[in-house]
């Protein structure tokens, strides 16, 4: 709480000279209280009532006044923490890929970043660090379970086992909202390019949980309604196979990133997943994390065929934006005018081609002129 105090402290501060800038420029429009209605979305009829500050108002990096708020866009850059073996230069290269997955998604937050490197005690420091950092900010933070444990190797883990991940910490129990970034050092590490779309992948996840404002117990045996939102519990086709493929497929437009990068990518999940999938039954919104079946690459492919037929901003825009009020079921049905279960069999149907058909989707770079509409 005491870093909500602060900007809570300088905000006021700050409101009073903007206050006055304002009012310099534009003599008729020079009530406070008009300017607070504009800036925190309060009916105009509510004028009289006494401002109040929202608890999610913070300064931005260039000095003017935002807000921190779960779901909302902010102007917040991310807390990044490193482990003390892992560079500068790999703060820098994870915070360049996290702002330009944010610039074309939207900056989201509140987000912690902690890179990890292979050193286990550098890694069990910084989970000193953290547990610290959340018994300040927040007064609910259970230092038993919600820090590093026996059982609960928050960043330990990664220091043999690689990979990235994005937590969430929307709990009914907590003060304090926020997600968690985690990069490590392997599976990819940061010299490799496939550093850089994993990136962008973890960045997606922040923004499928922004759109989701229900709030969990922390226990995982509860329900919650974040995982229908998300695709399902432990089903990860759709949250999985959209930051997939949206990762690669911004990668592929980034500067020095091959004509048919995303091509290739779309190629080589096919090539993994095409046959074994289709000889199996299982529906792929059932697939688990650990199924035979690399619920990831055909997770991908599902999403690059919704997308091939329905566009980017119904998805996005259409879709993300309205899984919050209407549900997952509902939301799909609106956006992309059939049921999820009619999709998938759509779906199918398409996957069960040849392989040379299926990757129609993706004409290779050379030929585009004639091939693309
Ligand atoms: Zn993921």
């Amino acid at each position: 709480m005491q870093k909500h105090l602060a900007f809570f402290l300088s905000l006021i501060f700050v409101f009073g000279s903007i206050a006055g800038c304002l009012g310099s420029d534009d003599d008729s429009n020079s009530d406070k209280e008009g300017d607070i209605t504009e800036e925190t979305g309060n009916e105009p009829d509510n004028s009289t009532i006494e401002p109040d500050v929202s608890p999610y108002a913070i300064i931005c990096p260039d000095g003017t006044n935002g807000t921190l708020e779960w779901g909302v866009e902010t102007c917040a850059e991310p807390d990044i923490f490193k482990t003390a073996d892992v560079s500068n230069e790999t703060v820098n290269l994870t915070l360049e890929w996290y702002n330009i997955a944010a610039t074309e998604w939207g900056n989201y937050g509140p987000v912690e970043i902690y890179v990890i490197g292979d050193d286990l005690d550098a890694a069990k420091d910084l989970e000193d660090v953290y547990c610290e950092r959340h018994k300040a900010l927040d007064a609910n933070w259970n230092e038993e379970w919600d820090c590093a444990n026996e059982n609960y190797q928050i960043f330990t883990r990664y220091v043999d086992e690689g990979g990235a991940a994005i937590s969430t910490f929307k709990r009914t129990y907590l003060e304090y909202d926020f997600m968690m970034m985690i990069m490590s050092a392997k599976y990819p590490g940061p010299e490799e390019d496939d550093y850089k779309p994993v990136t962008l992948h973890e960045y997606f996840h922040i923004f499928q949980h922004s759109q989701i404002s229900d709030e969990c117990s922390g226990d995982s045996r509860d329900a919650c309604e974040r995982d229908p939102k998300m695709g399902g519990k432990d089903k990860p086709w759709f949250a999985e196979g959209g930051a997939e493929f949206m990762a690669q497929s911004l990668y592929s437009t980034q500067d020095g990133v091959g004509e048919n990068y995303l091509r290739e990518v779309m190629q080589r999940k096919l090539e993994m997943s095409q046959e074994g999938y289709n000889s199996q039954d299982e529906e792929l919104d059932q697939l688990g994390y650990d199924s035979e079946v690399n619920v990831y690459d055909v997770g991908s492919w599902f999403i690059a065929y919704l997308i091939h037929n329905e566009g980017e901003s119904a998805f996005i825009d259409g879709f993300y934006g309205d899984l919050d009020e209407l549900g997952f079921e509902t939301a799909f049905e609106n956006n992309f005018n059939k049921t999820k279960d009619e999709y998938l069999a759509e779906f199918y149907t398409f996957f069960s081609q040849p392989a040379e058909d299926v990757m129609a989707l993706f004409p290779e770079h050379s030929d585009t002129e004639e091939q693309t509409e």
